[in-house]
C-alpha cells in the first residue's frame, strides 16, 4: 500500500500524523503532513486507512 498526501489540501491538524505516531506521516517544514514512507508497512495499514477516512479535507489518498 502506498499513499500520498496532496500538501495543498492539507490543514496541518495532525490527526494522520498522531495516528501514525509519525510511523507513516510527519510534518514537513511548513507545517502539513507528508508521507515519509515508500511503502506502509503492513500492521499500519488498518491505522492508514482509518486515517485517510478521518482526514478532514481528503487530502489523503492511497
Ligand atoms: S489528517 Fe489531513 S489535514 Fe490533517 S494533517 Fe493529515 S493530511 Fe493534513
Amino acid at each position: 500500500m502506498k499513499v500520498k498526501v496532496t500538501e495543498e489540501k492539507c490543514i496541518g491538524c495532525g490527526n494522520c500524523v498522531m495516528l501514525t505516531e509519525s510511523k507513516v506521516f510527519d510534518f514537513n517544514d511548513a507545517g502539513n503532513a507528508e508521507c515519509i514512507v515508500d511503502e506502509v508497512p503492513e500492521e499500519l495499514e488498518e491505522t492508514v486507512k482509518e486515517a485517510i477516512e478521518q482526514c478532514p479535507t481528503g487530502a489523503i489518498e492511497e
